[in-house]
C-alpha cells in the first residue's frame, strides 16, 4: 500500500453510542482501508446503523473518535466530512427531476446551476441513467431510483460512501444484479464503501472485509474468506451459517458441513444417528445426531451422497480431519 493510500484510510477510535442508558455501540475500534468495500453485517439491533450514522455526521458520537485521512471528522457537519451517505429508503424528491434530485446537493452548496447539472449528468451517465434524466422518481423502477440515489450521493465526490442496508428494498433478481453494480462502481472510483447488511450472502459477495458486529461490538473482522472459513467465535460461526458448532472433550470447534463425511458406523470419529435428509440440487444436507445430543449438518455433494444413500434412523460414522476444525474462543 503507498503511504498515499494509508493516509486516506479511516478510523474508527473507541467509538461509543448511548442511547440515554441503551449502550449503542460500545467502544469499537476498526480501521477501514482505503479504497476498499466492507461490509459490516450483524442480526439487527447489533448498532450497524448507528455506526454508520456516526460516521456519516448524522448521528453524534457518544464518546470515542473517527479520522479520516488523519483528520478527526468527529464533530463536523455531514457535508464537511469526505463522507456521503446513500439512505435505506431512497427518500428522493417527489416533484424534481432524476437531474435536479441529483444536484440538489450543490444547489444548498450554492454552486450555480450549469456548473450543477453539468456535475449532475456526469454522475448519471456514471451510474447508466443518462437517457432518464428529465423524469421524476416515480416513472422509475426500484433499481432506477437506487442509482439515482447513488448518484444523489456521489456527487459530492466522497472518500467514502456510506451505504445502509442499500439493497434490502429491491427484489432478489434485482438484489443480485444490483449488487454487482455496486462492486463494479466501487472499483470503478476507487474509493472506499462501508455497506451495512444482515445478509451474510451479500457480505460474503462484496465484502473485501468483513465486519462481524454482535450486541454493540465487533465480534471478528477480516477479509470475506477468513471470517467465514475461520469463525472465532460460536456466533459468528452461527451467523455466516454453513458450520457445525461441536463441543469436543478439548474445547469448543467450528467445523464447515461441507468438511465433514459419513461412512460406515464404527469407522468414523464418532458415531452419529441420521436425522433427517434434504436434497439441495447440488448438495444434500443429512442433519444428525452425535453425543451429547449435539445435531451436526454434513454437506455432500449429490453424485457422493446418492452412490451411497443413507436414511434417517441409521447409525453412521461422522469424518472430519482435525485441521478442519476451528477453536473458539468462549
Ligand atoms: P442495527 O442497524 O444493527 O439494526 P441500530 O444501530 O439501528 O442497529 O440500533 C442499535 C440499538 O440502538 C438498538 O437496540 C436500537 O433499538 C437502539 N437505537 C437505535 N436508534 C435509536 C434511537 N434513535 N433512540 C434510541 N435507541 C436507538
Ligand atoms: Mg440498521
Amino acid at each position: 500500500m503507498t503511504a498515499n493510500a494509508t493516509k486516506q484510510d479511516l478510523e474508527l477510535v473507541s467509538v461509543t453510542k448511548r442511547y440515554g442508558d441503551a449502550l449503542a455501540v460500545d467502544a469499537i475500534n476498526h480501521h477501514f482501508k482505503h479504497a476498499s468495500y466492507t461490509c459490516l453485517l450483524g442480526p439487527s439491533g447489533c448498532g450497524k446503523s448507528s455506526t454508520l450514522r456516526m460516521i456519516a455526521g448524522h448521528e453524534s458520537v457518544s464518546d470515542g473518535s473517527i479520522l479520516l485521512a488523519g483528520r478527526d471528522i468527529s464533530h463536523l457537519p455531514p457535508a464537511r466530512r469526505g463522507t456521503a451517505m446513500m439512505f435505506q429508503s431512497y427518500a428522493l424528491f417527489p416533484h424534481l427531476t432524476v437531474l435536479d434530485n441529483v444536484a440538489f446537493s450543490q444547489k444548498m452548496a450554492g454552486i450555480d446551476a450549469p456548473t450543477r447539472r453539468k456535475k449532475a449528468a456526469e454522475m448519471l451517465e456514471l451510474v447508466d441513467l443518462g437517457a432518464l434524466s428529465d423524469r421524476l422518481p416515480d416513472q422509475l423502477s426500484g433499481g432506477q431510483q437506487q442509482r439515482v440515489a447513488l448518484a444523489r450521493a456521489l456527487i459530492t465526490r466522497p472518500q467514502v460512501l456510506l451505504l445502509d442496508e442499500p439493497l434490502s428494498a429491491l427484489d432478489p433478481f434485482l438484489r443480485i444484479r444490483m449488487r454487482a453494480e455496486l462492486k463494479k462502481l466501487q472499483r470503478e472510483l476507487g474509493i472506499s464503501f462501508i455497506h451495512v447488511t444482515h445478509g451474510q450472502d451479500e457480505a460474503l459477495a462484496l465484502a473485501d472485509e468483513v465486519v462481524v458486529m454482535n450486541n454493540a461490538l465487533i465480534e471478528q473482522a477480516g477479509p470475506a474468506r477468513e471470517v467465514f472459513n475461520a469463525p472465532k467465535t460460536a456466533f459468528v460461526a452461527r451467523f455466516m451459517g454453513g458450520h457445525n458448532v461441536l463441543a469436543l472433550p478439548d474445547g469448543h470447534f467450528a467445523i464447515r458441513a461441507d468438511a465433514l463425511d459419513l461412512g460406515a458406523a464404527g469407522q468414523g470419529r464418532q458415531d452419529a444417528t441420521v436425522t433427517g435428509i434434504e436434497y439441495q440440487g447440488t448438495h444434500v444436507s443429512i442433519a444428525a445426531k452425535i453425543a451429547g445430543d449435539q445435531e451436526v449438518i454434513v454437506m455432500m455433494p449429490d453424485a457422493r451422497f446418492f452412490d451411497n444413500p443413507t436414511n434417517p434412523g441409521e447409525t453412521v460414522g461422522l469424518i472430519w480431519e482435525d485441521t478442519h476444525l476451528h477453536r473458539l474462543t468462549a
